[in-house]
């Protein structure tokens, strides 16, 4: 996770939104790049794991839970 910051410059946005970045937006770098703050990917969040339905803990990766 990267810090954000506002644009000192203007620029484009790294990420296609049509929107230019403009001085005084809220920014960040992604993969060296700039982007809006809300226009960065967040597929690459970690997917929620499974709950066991019985003990309702997160399954472990192995999908060992705590029953
Ligand atoms: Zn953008
Ligand atoms: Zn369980």
């Amino acid at each position: 996770m990267s810090a954000t910051f506002r644009a000192r410059y203007d620029g484009t946005c790294a990420a296609d939104c049509d929107q230019r970045i403009d001085p005084g937006d809220e920014v960040t770098y992604l993969d060296g790049q700039l982007v809006h703050v809300g226009c960065e990917p967040v597929d690459d969040e970690p997917a929620p794991r499974p709950v066991c339905p019985i003990c309702f803990t997160e399954t472990a990766l192995n999908g060992a839970c705590a029953c």
